[in-house]
C-alpha cells in the first residue's frame, strides 16, 4: 500500500498517437513530446510504447533526459528542444541525439565540434517568428550566409513554435506561420533544402490549423490525452484522445469533529456542523496544488468529496459526512468513477494555473504504475 500513486494506461497512450497519426494523415510524421519525464508520464515507459507504435521521433528538452532514453535503448531519432548549452554540445555526438540550435553563433560551433570529431552531425534550426522566446531572429540571408560554410554539421530541419496558438481572436499564429514560410521559401530558392519543417504542438493540430503542419508534428499534452480549449472562432476540435494517467491517494485517517472546529494550518475552514472527516496521504509536496485548499474535490467511491482547509505538505483533508469510508481506502485525486471524473484541466480551474503544470508537478516521490 502507498501513500499515494499513479496508475498510467500506457495502451491510451498508443491510443492517443495513433489518433493524431489518424488526424495528419499519412504524409506527415508525429514526433511525441516526452520531455519532463513525459509529463510525469514516465518517459521511458513511454517512449517504448511509442516507438513500438511506431514512432520515428521523439522529442525532449535537455541533454540528460536524452541520454536516459539512449540508455534505456530507445533507437528513435531524438531531438532535443531547449539545451544548447556550451556544456552540453559534445553530449549530442556522443548519444546521437539531435539539437535545436537556436543562434548562428551555435551553428558555426556545432560544426567545430562535429569537424573536430571527424563526422557529420545533424541539427534542427529553431527560428524565432514572433514567440520571442528560443530561435534565432537572424533573416533567411544571414543563414544560408552561414549555412554555406557548414559541411560536417547539417540542416536536418526548420522549426518554431507558437506563442498564442489556442487564441483565435488574434492574428499571431497567422502571422508567424506567414514569417517561417517566407524564410522557407528563401531558404530553397538558395538550395537549401530541411528534410523536416515543424511548427505545431497539441493545439495547431487538434484544432486543425493545416497550414502549420509542416510534414512534422510535435504533440506533448494530446499524446497524454489532453487538449486545451481555445478562445475565440476556431473550427472543431478534430482529435479523439483521453487522459492515460490517473492519480490516487490512500485514507490516513477517519474522525468526527464538533460544529464550530477548524480544520488545518491558519483555521480557513471552521466546521458549521458536526462532520466526519478523512486526512488523505498527499499534499503539496507529492504536487496535489496548495492553491486546492478549501477548494479542491476528490471521488470516493461513487461520489465526490471536498477539501477542506489548508492542503498542507503531506496530507489534505476532505469532508466525509456523506460517505462510509475507512482508513486505508483509496481517494482519486485525479481520474474518473462511475458517475464523476476530474482531470488535470479541471484541477488547473480550481488551482488558477494551467494543465501542463498540474501533470508536471506530481512529484516524483509518487509511485507510478503501469496498467
Ligand atoms: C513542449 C513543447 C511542445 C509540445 O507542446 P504541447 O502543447 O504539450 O503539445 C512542442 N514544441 C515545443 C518546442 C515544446 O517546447
Amino acid at each position: 500500500m502507498h501513500r499515494s500513486w499513479l496508475e498510467v494506461s500506457l495502451g491510451q497512450i498508443a491510443a492517443n498517437f495513433r489518433a493524431i497519426r489518424k488526424t495528419v494523415g499519412p504524409g506527415i510524421a508525429v514526433m511525441p513530446v516526452v520531455k519532463a519525464d513525459a509529463y510525469r508520464h514516465g518517459a521511458v515507459e513511454v517512449s517504448r510504447t511509442l516507438e513500438e507504435a511506431g514512432a520515428r521521433w521523439l522529442a525532449v528538452s535537455n541533454v540528460h533526459e536524452g541520454i536516459v532514453l539512449r540508455e534505456s535503448g530507445i533507437t528513435s531519432n531524438v531531438l532535443v528542444m531547449a539545451d544548447f548549452l556550451p556544456s552540453s554540445r559534445p553530449l549530442f555526438l556522443d548519444y546521437n541525439l539531435t539539437p535545436a540550435i537556436h543562434s548562428l553563433e551555435g551553428i558555426r560551433d556545432y560544426e567545430r565540434l562535429a569537424r573536430n570529431a571527424g563526422r557529420t552531425a545533424n541539427y534542427h534550426l529553431k527560428i524565432d517568428t514572433g514567440m520571442g522566446r528560443l530561435g534565432t531572429r537572424a533573416t533567411a540571408a544571414e543563414i544560408l550566409n552561414e549555412i554555406a560554410g557548414t559541411h560536417a554539421a547539417r540542416l536536418e530541419g526548420l522549426m518554431t513554435h507558437f506563442a498564442s496558438a489556442p487564441n483565435y481572436d488574434r492574428p499571431q499564429t497567422d502571422e508567424q506561420v506567414a514569417t517561417f514560410t517566407e524564410v522557407l521559401q528563401h531558404l530553397r530558392a538558395g538550395g537549401v533544402h530541411p528534410a523536416f519543417f515543424h511548427l505545431s504542438s497539441t493545439v495547431p493540430i487538434a484544432y486543425q490549423r493545416r497550414e502549420a503542419w509542416g510534414n512534422l508534428v510535435r504533440p506533448g499534452h494530446a499524446i497524454y490525452g489532453y487538449v486545451s480549449p481555445v478562445k475565440g472562432q476556431a473550427p472543431a476540435q478534430s482529435l479523439d484522445v483521453h487522459p492515460a494517467l490517473t492519480w490516487k491517494a490512500t485514507v490516513l485517517e477517519v474522525k468526527d469533529i464538533p460544529a464550530g472546529a477548524p480544520v488545518g494550518y491558519g483555521a480557513i475552514h471552521t466546521t458549521s456542523k458536526p462532520a466526519r472527516i478523512a486526512i488523505l496521504a498527499a499534499g503539496y509536496a507529492d504536487g496535489y496544488p496548495h492553491r486546492l485548499s478549501n477548494k479542491g474535490r476528490v471521488l470516493i467511491q461513487n461520489t465526490v468529496a471536498s477539501v477542506i482547509g489548508a492542503v498542507s505538505m503531506d496530507v489534505t483533508t476532505i469532508d466525509v459526512s456523506h460517505v462510509e469510508v475507512r482508513p486505508g481506502d483509496p481517494v482519486t485525486l485525479l481520474g474518473a468513477n462511475e458517475n464523476e471524473s476530474i482531470d488535470a484541466q479541471q484541477i488547473a480551474r480550481l488551482a488558477g494555473t494551467i494543465s501542463y503544470s498540474v501533470l508536471c508537478g506530481i512529484s516524483s516521490r509518487v509511485p507510478r504504475f503501469y496498467v
